[in-house]
């Protein structure tokens, strides 16, 4: 259930430069994670233990999972992420043995970044109730804050885990020495979404007449994923038209079609 559970990178590929529009998410994370991480021995001399946990939240899409990736590769770290949601429904019964597990392994393969997904899964409001499913979920949750808790010796371990239901959270996992760094990960502004669009069209064959201006500003509500998808929609419509090149038309198109995948997007934000 082990390798099941956890999926482990250990040099992900992502970079700072393939996020757009979160620049102080970035210098949050990389104060969080990157200095204690790269720089164990200054904050050792100085005498302050660095941040226990980051808490990444906000809508799903917006390049949570990214930015932990980023981390581990400009630290030369493991990425080990495991999700919430699947250690109460896939593996049940297994839950704190797997929590176990994966500091045994972030452990084995120092400098790691344990990035855990969906914790709302595990650390939600509703765990206080008193049904037997919900008194495992309980003990998987005991078992991460323990974990938390004998940390500080821990060496080059950085925990990192993120939510889209913040409201949700047991307030526990939020105490100091546990998640005690929040960083809020919106869905991006107009600045954000054309930074998006030109990280996605990097190595896209584009007509003179596609101005990404013009789509960051017919997107307002579209989060990082759906941009993306965007963009590959677009390239889509020029190739069922029997076209290399994407026209401004493809990405009318695209923008419709994602906007019909998903009922969410459209709402302006910024
Ligand atoms: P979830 O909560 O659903 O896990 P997430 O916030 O972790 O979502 P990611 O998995 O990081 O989102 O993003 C999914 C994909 O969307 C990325 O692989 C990337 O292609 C694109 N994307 C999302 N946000 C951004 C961003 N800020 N800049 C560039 N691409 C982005």
């Amino acid at each position: 259930a082990r390798a099941q559970a956890m999926q482990i990178d250990s040099s992900p590929d992502v970079t700072y430069d393939d996020i757009g529009g979160l620049e102080s998410q970035i210098r949050e994370v990389r104060e969080a994670v990157e200095e204690p991480l790269l720089n164990a021995e200054q904050f050792r001399e100085v005498g302050i233990d660095p941040p226990s946990g980051v808490l990444l939240h906000g809508p799903p899409g917006t390049g949570k999972t990214m930015l932990a990736k980023a981390v581990a590769n400009e630290t030369d770290a493991t990425f080990i992420k495991m999700a919430g949601s699947e250690l109460v429904q896939k593996f049940i019964g297994e839950g704190a043995k797997l929590v176990r597990d994966l500091f045994e392994l972030a452990s084995e393969r120092e400098p790691a970044i344990v990035f855990i997904d969906e914790i709302d899964a595990i650390a939600s409001k509703r765990t206080e109730s008193k049904t037997s499913g919900d008194a495992e979920v309980q003990r998987t949750m005991m078992q991460l804050l323990s974990e938390m808790d004998g940390f500080e010796d821990r060496g080059e371990i950085r925990i990192i885990a993120a939510t889209n239901r913040f409201d949700m959270l047991d307030r526990a996992i939020l105490r100091p020495g546990r998640f005690d760094r929040l960083i809020e990960v919106p869905k991006p502004d107009f600045e954000g979404r054309e930074r998006i669009l030109e990280i996605h069209t990097r190595e896209m064959n584009l007509a003179d007449s596609v101005a990404l201006a013009e789509w960051a500003d017919e997107t307002a509500g579209f989060t990082g994923a759906e941009l993306a998808s965007l963009t590959t929609e677009a390239g889509m419509f020029a190739i069922r038209d029997g076209r290399i090149e994407v026209e401004s038309e493809d990405f009318a198109d695209a923008i419709e079609k994602v906007e019909a995948a998903d009922g969410d997007v459209g709402i302006p934000v910024a």
